[in-house]
């Protein structure tokens, strides 16, 4: 999973990217970057790291000009290497080109051989950059008609800026599987995946990109004119589900409803499909699972109890002292209130479960503080399947859902009793608040493209 931010026409166009790409950062830690460019020169800065490390004054300082794309890297596609680190940037027959994408490509991979048997030579293995070297070899004199060309032949999701010396743009793939809003700032056209990004610098939203629409902004004259097109076939809506459930900051509004709000409902919907058994408290994990555990409680007619407390200080590269200090990384993260617990009935709340290592060490820590017993509650259904769409999960292999029914993942991790968000369940609450148009096939395998 990724994040983009972008700004055409502000005297303070990097500064802002820096603040759109820190606001983003749940959206990607692995590394970020920023391309800018005063209509003339571009200005490239990418770095392994996180958004607040990166970008120092003087790395700000070297990035003039007033229009910019930044980009938080999550890896899916690629691995985390340095050279695939975005916006990705090269020369072309087209000018400079700078591309951030989020989401991924799933035909890819079959591109990039058919162009390296016809002579186009990769510099990552970024999915991201078959989509440059397509516009390359389009024909089209102009960025716009180029990446048209170029977008008509690639298959999956995307959500893209792109910036030349001439031209801004931002476009959406025909499902919309990835979120991209658009807004003003002081007048200007701003664009973001999430709308908590507006917030921080002020910025006015205005609308979603639509799904298969394209943005053009004229950087030639100083008006920077905001042009919109449909440029491709229209086909069926597949927004992710997931970024709902987990993936988005519960400030932004996303796909038209406010995610804190949808995930609330998602968590009122849990508590009627799987009732709170015996059960005295319901409790958290946090932060994921904070927001459907208070719609759980509302519906169940129970106290909420932030029984579980985060450590917010954990470093990226965490060395166990000892290996035989067993469960030490979950403890560090998540720690139980023994006060609260004692001697309860606990239902406790999360977003998902993938490979079940966090519940399972959970678990036994709540019943080392004294719960009596221990409920499970999943406000999502089984995650059985991988994403090809820019979701970031494990192998099938990995996956506990792929190989294990409900209640052998209840055995594996230790639980009283087991419940998910059953499918039905989630589609209904999501289409109630935004309509229908939903991807769910890492819950339900149904993928809307070939994989
Ligand atoms: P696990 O211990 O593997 O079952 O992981 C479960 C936890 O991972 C849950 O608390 C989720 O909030 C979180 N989670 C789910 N999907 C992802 C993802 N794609 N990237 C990072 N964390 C995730």
């Amino acid at each position: 999973m990724c994040a983009i931010f972008g700004i055409a026409g502000h005297d303070e166009a990097s500064n802002l990217t820096y603040l759109g790409l820190h606001a983003l950062q749940h959206r990607g830690q692995e590394g970020a970057g920023i391309v800018s460019t005063d209509g003339k020169e571009c200005y490239v800065h990418r770095r392994k790291g996180l958004v607040a490390d990166i970008f120092t004054s003087p790395a700000l300082s070297r990035l003039k000009g007033h229009t910019a794309i930044g980009h938080n890297r999550y890896s899916t596609a690629g691995g985390n290497t340095v050279e695939n680190l975005q916006p990705i940037w090269l020369k072309t027959s087209l000018g400079w080109i700078g591309i951030a994408h989020n989401g991924n490509l799933t035909n890819a991979k079959q591109l990039a051989k058919t162009l390296e048997q016809e002579g186009s030579i990769f510099q990552s293995t970024s999915d991201t950059e078959v989509i440059t070297h397509l516009m390359a070899r389009s024909g089209e004199k102009k960025l716009p008609k180029a990446l048209v060309t170029a977008l008509k032949k690639v298959e999956g999701a995307y959500s893209l800026l792109v910036l030349s010396e001439e031209y801004f743009i931002a476009v959406r793939d025909p499902r919309g599987f990835r979120p991209l809003v658009m807004g003003t700032l002081d007048g200007k056209p701003v664009f973001a995946s999430e709308t908590t990004a507006f917030d921080l610098m002020g910025a006015k939203f205005q609308r979603e990109i639509e799904p298969g629409e394209m943005i053009t902004v004229s950087l030639k004259n100083s008006f920077f004119s905001v042009h919109s097109s449909k440029p491709f076939a229209q086909t069926e809506l597949k927004r992710c589900v997931f970024e709902h459930i987990y993936f988005a900051r519960p400030d932004s509004d996303l796909f038209g409803e406010n995610v804190y709000h949808m995930r609330k409902a998602f968590g009122r919907q849990l508590a009627i499909e799987h009732g709170p058994e015996d059960a005295d408290i319901v409790v958290p994990i946090p932060d994921s699972g904070v927001y459907s555990a208070i719609g759980y409680a509302e519906q169940a007619k129970l106290p909420f109890e932030m029984g579980i407390i985060r450590s917010h200080y954990i470093g990226r590269t965490f060395i166990e002292p000892k290996q035989s200090i067993r469960n030490f990384g979950v403890k560090l993260k998540l720690n139980p209130v023994s006060a609260t617990i004692r001697g309860k009935n606990v239902v406790v709340v999360d977003d998902s479960l993938v490979r079940g290592t966090t519940s399972k060490k959970l678990i036994q820590h709540l019943r080392d503080a004294g719960a009596k017993n221990v409920h499970l509650r999943i406000s999502a259904p089984p995650t059985a399947n991988p994403c090809y769409y820019g979701i970031d999960t494990p192998t099938r292999k990995e996956l506990l859902a792929s190989s294990h029914s409900v209640n052998q993942i209840r055995e594996f991790i230790g639980a009283d009793t087991l419940g998910y968000l059953s499918l039905e369940g989630v589609v209904k609450v999501a289409s109630e608040h935004t309509g229908k148009g939903y991807c769910h096939a890492c819950f339900s395998g149904e993928y809307p493209t070939a994989v």
